[in-house]
C-alpha cells in the first residue's frame, strides 16, 4: 500500500515509521522542508535505538527507511495514497483545509484519515465531496510503542471504509477498537478526565506530582502517571483537547488555571524539556519549579 502522512511532528513521524515498518510506502510531508528532515531524523533515531535494544534488526531498519520518503509537495506526497493519514495540529479549521486539499489531489478511492483526538470527524469530513471515505485512526503516543488505535466513525463514512480502515490497522500491528464519533471519542475522554482532576489536585495543593502520579502508577498499576502523562502528550495538545471538551461535553472539562499558565510559559513538557517535570534527553530529572529535586518520576 501507499500511504501518506500529513505533519512530520510527534505523531506523524511515529505513524509513518509504523507504517514503513509494515512494509507499506510512505511519504511524510510537512510544510517546511527543514520539518520533514527533522521528522525523518527522528524516525532514524527511534530505530537506532530499537537496533540497539535488539528489538529492531538491522537489516529491518534500513529496509523500513528506503521505503520512506519525505516532502513538501501535498500533490506529491498523495497523489499514489491508498490511504492518508493526516496529523497537522489540532485545529478543526486547519483539518478541515487539509482534507479538502487533500480530496483535491488524491485519487477517488483514497482512505482519508485523521488522527485528531478529540474533535468531531463528522465535522472535519463534511468538507469533502465524497465524505464516506473519511475516518478517524486515533494512534497513541509513543507510536511504535502502544498497541491501540482508535478507529472513529463518522456519521457518513460507510462498512467498507470502517473495514478498509480495520485491514489497514491490523496490518501494521495494532489493535484497533472502533468507536462512534462523539467528543473526546472513548480514550481522550477518559484519558483527560483522570488528567484534568490531577492537575486540579496538583492546584490546591493536595500531593506533590510524584504522589499523584504513584498513586495510579502504584495503586492502579496505570504504566505512568496521569501528570506524567501529560507531559509526555503535550501541556498544549492537552489545553486544545479540554477546550474542546468543555464546548461540548460541559464545565467538569474546563482547563485548569494552572495548565494555562504552563502554556503560555511554554512549559509544553518533554518536548520542550519542561511541564510539570523538567525532562531531559526524553527522561524525567526533576519537578518544574522544584529546585531541590534531581531524582526521576516514580522515586
Ligand atoms: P506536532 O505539533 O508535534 O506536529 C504537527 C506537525 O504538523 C508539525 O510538524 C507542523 O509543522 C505540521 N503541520 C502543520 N500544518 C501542516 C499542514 N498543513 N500539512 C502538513 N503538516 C502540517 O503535533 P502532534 O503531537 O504530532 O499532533 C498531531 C495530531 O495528532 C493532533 O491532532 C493531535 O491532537 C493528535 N494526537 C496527538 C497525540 C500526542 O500525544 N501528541 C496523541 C494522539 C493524537
Amino acid at each position: 500500500m501507499h500511504v501518506a502522512v500529513l505533519g512530520a511532528g510527534t505523531m506523524g513521524q511515529g505513524i509513518a515509521q509504523v507504517a514503513a515498518q509494515a512494509g507499506h510506502d510512505v511519504v511524510v510531508r510537512d510544510i517546511e522542508s527543514e520539518y520533514v528532515d527533522d521528522g525523518i531524523d527522528e524516525i532514524e533515531s527511534t530505530l537506532a535505538a530499537g537496533v540497539e535494544r535488539e528489538k529492531v534488526t538491522p537489516d529491518a531498519k534500513s529496509a523500513t527507511l528506503d521505503r520512506l520518503s519525505g516532502t513538501t509537495d501535498l500533490e506529491m506526497a498523495v497523489e499514489d495514497a491508498d490511504i492518508v493519514v493526516e496529523a497537522v495540529p489540532e485545529d478543526v479549521e486547519l483539518k478541515q483545509e487539509t482534507f479538502a486539499s487533500v480530496e483535491d489531489v488524491a485519487g477517488s478511492e483514497t482512505l482519508i484519515a485523521s488522527n485528531t483526538s478529540a474533535l468531531s470527524l463528522t465535522e472535519i469530513a463534511s468538507v469533502l465531496e465524497r465524505p464516506e471515505r473519511a475516518i478517524g485512526l486515533h494512534f497513541f503516543n509513543p507510536v511504535h510503542l502502544m498497541a491501540l488505535v482508535e478507529i472513529v466513525v463518522p456519521e457518513q463514512a460507510t462498512d467498507e471504509t470502517v473495514g478498509t480502515a480495520r485491514e489497514f490497522v491490523e496490518g501494521i500491528e495494532k489493535t484497533p477498537i472502533t468507536v462512534r464519533d462523539s467528543p473526546g471519542f472513548a480514550s481522550s475522554r477518559l484519558g483527560v478526565a483522570l488528567g484534568v482532576e490531577a492537575i486540579r489536585m496538583l492546584e490546591t495543593g493536595v500531593a506533590s506530582p510524584r504522589d499523584v502520579d504513584q498513586a495510579m502508577t502504584l495503586g492502579y498499576n496505570h504504566p505512568m502517571g496521569p501528570i506524567e502523562l501529560t507531559d509526555v502528550v503535550g501541556l498544549d495538545v492537552r489545553l486544545d483537547i479540554l477546550e474542546h471538551l468543555r464546548e461540548e461535553l460541559g464545565e467538569r472539562f474546563k482547563p485548569p488555571q494552572l495548565l494555562k499558565q504552563k502554556v503560555r510559559a511554554g512549559k509544553l513538557g518533554r518536548k520542550t524539556g519542561e511541564g510539570f517535570y523538567v525532562w531531559e534527553d526524553g527522561e524525567v530529572v526533576g519537578v518544574s519549579g522544584d529546585t531541590t529535586s534531581s531524582v526521576g518520576a516514580g522515586q
